[in-house]
């Protein structure tokens, strides 16, 4: 039995995002549990699908007695301030140098967090925890899938695992993975054999989907490693300093079978290129399509993906909203869309009566602006309730006033207002509201790949939309100016110059 630290800080950066990270991003959480020191980490994680209750219950499992640091997470947003990660990052060391000795530490970490002050977050938490708990002690960690995985976190830590779904329905999973590697380490008192590589394209985020190929096919080839745990990261491309971008990387015992597992990896993943391009539709064709194809029981799902609160943006473009209500589309459901203003304006009208609404288009997106019409309220909630699906099982909402509005110019269309944001993955999300997702035709969704775990199955189809916002699906459109050079924006596409 050892005595083994956990801890944890998770942010995802899209550093072209409108918004940064402050403290109290990481107290709202933004569906994720609020930050917490010490022994409430325990109770905050315990029974959702976070990678550190899966780590937590594995190590127990084991017979290892845990004592808790920090742990905090906040909604995907610009760079994390540098007074939020100074508190939470000096909170978890103070916690930690009050635990010690230990033999051992686990950490749930993103991968993809960008502070004010440094381009690889990780790097730099791992580098403190070294530091507080010497050389000799194992570090394991869990990673999101779209990590940029960089040199720092591969030499600082012994043990790095990577979620192998997206939509991540293996957080907690992958956290138990994190932990037997470490107990595996522990047992053997030696570290294991690593090795690592990275990939010259980007690729954006609808296709890295483990549902479809390519991303499918080379997932099973990582579930079926054998010895060595492997991870592909296809990355975060939408972080501009040098090391962001896809990996792969393995652990195990023997050095010769890692090496020769990543470099085959690499090649199935360098293989595929091509198969990463994916199509996209403009809003206007994406809404006509629906119209025709999408009935009650059987909704066409439009994913617009380029305002993904998972990935940056505020969940307040109006886009596709804007082409739903020109069309007059028909029993459609756009949600969420995040407006604490518009969500008071409806609890002050109250059930029933209806008003002119100005909402969304706060953000100064190019080629977006508010939509302003007549609405009526039809629901009102208070923002809290637990998650059902799939993906966020487990997890408890907080998200503010929340409105059912419905258009007096187009009956058909309805919209979900929330006032904190998060992104919309879970069909909960609209029943809170009375809303059942299955009887529409058409559902709008401010998501990019998450959303498919609790929605496709009851998808006629679905349709990548690219309308307004800060997460592009294209990276070739962001103004990069500090990637490595020659590194290509898109499968087969043109490659950086610097
Ligand atoms: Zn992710």
């Amino acid at each position: 039995m050892a005595r083994i630290a956990i801890g944890g800080m998770q942010h995802e950066t899209n550093t072209f995002a409108p918004s940064r990270a402050d403290y109290a991003a990481f107290e709202a959480g933004g569906g994720w549990p609020a930050v917490q020191y010490g022994e409430p980490v325990f109770g905050a994680v315990e029974g959702a699908n976070i990678p550190a209750a899966g780590a937590i219950r594995a190590l127990r499992a084991q017979g290892h007695s845990l004592v808790a640091t920090a742990w905090a997470a906040a909604s995907p947003s610009a760079h994390v301030t540098t007074d939020a990660f100074e508190r939470i990052v000096g909170g978890m060391i103070s916690e930690l140098k009050k635990q010690l000795p230990v033999d051992g530490v686990y950490l749930d970490l993103h991968g993809a967090m960008v502070t004010e002050a440094h381009d690889d977050g990780e790097g730099e938490i791992l580098r403190r925890v070294r530091e507080a708990i010497g050389p000799r002690i194992p570090i394991s960690a869990s990673l999101d899938l779209h990590t940029n995985f960089t040199r720092a976190m591969f030499e600082r830590c012994d043990a790095l695992v990577a979620y192998r779904t997206y939509p991540h329905v293996d957080m907690g999973e992958t956290g138990a993975r994190a932990a037997g590697l470490l107990d595996a380490m522990l047992k053997r008192g030696e570290r294991l054999a690593k090795s690592y590589r990275t990939l010259d394209f980007f690729t954006g985020l609808p296709s890295q989907c483990s549902f479809i190929e390519p991303c499918k096919g080379i997932y099973e080839q990582v579930g079926r490693s054998g010895d060595v745990t492997l991870s592909f990261t296809p990355g975060f491309p939408m972080a501009d300093f040098p090391e962001c971008g896809m990996a792969v990387f393995g652990y195990g015992v023997d050095a010769d079978a890692v090496s020769q597992a990543v470099d085959r990896l690499h090649g199935a993943v360098s293989d595929a290129e091509k198969d990463f391009a994916m199509e996209l539709h403009t809003a206007e064709d994406a809404v006509a399509r629906a119209r025709q194809r999408g009935a009650p029981g059987t909704p066409v799902v439009l994913a617009d993906t380029q305002d993904n609160p998972g990935a940056g943006g505020n969940g307040d473009t109006t886009g596709l909203l804007k082409a739903l209500i020109s069309q007059n589309a028909p029993d459609a459901v756009f949600g969420l869309l995040i407006d604490g203003e518009a969500a008071k304006k409806a609890h002050e009208l109250g059930l029933g009566f209806s008003s002119t609404f100005r909402m969304g288009g706060r953000s100064n997106i190019p080629g977006d602006s508010p939509i302003e019409g007549e609405f009526t309220v039809e629901q009102l909630g208070d923002g809290k309730f637990t998650c059902t699906g799939p993906m966020f099982k487990g997890f408890r909402m907080t998200l503010g006033p929340m409105a059912l509005l419905r258009s007096k110019t187009a009956p058909g269309v309805r919209v979900v207002l929330a006032s904190r944001k998060v992104q919309a993955a879970d069909q909960e999300m609209f029943r809170h509201l009375g809303v059942e997702p299955r009887r529409s035709r058409i559902l709008g969704l401010k998501s990019s790949v998450h959303f498919r775990a609790d929605f496709e199955p009851i998808a006629k189809e679905v349709l990548v939309v690219k309308a307004p916002g800060p997460a592009l699906a294209d990276p070739t459109e962001f103004k990069w100016t500090r990637l490595r050079k020659g590194v290509r924006l898109r499968p087969l596409g043109p490659a950086f110059q610097g």
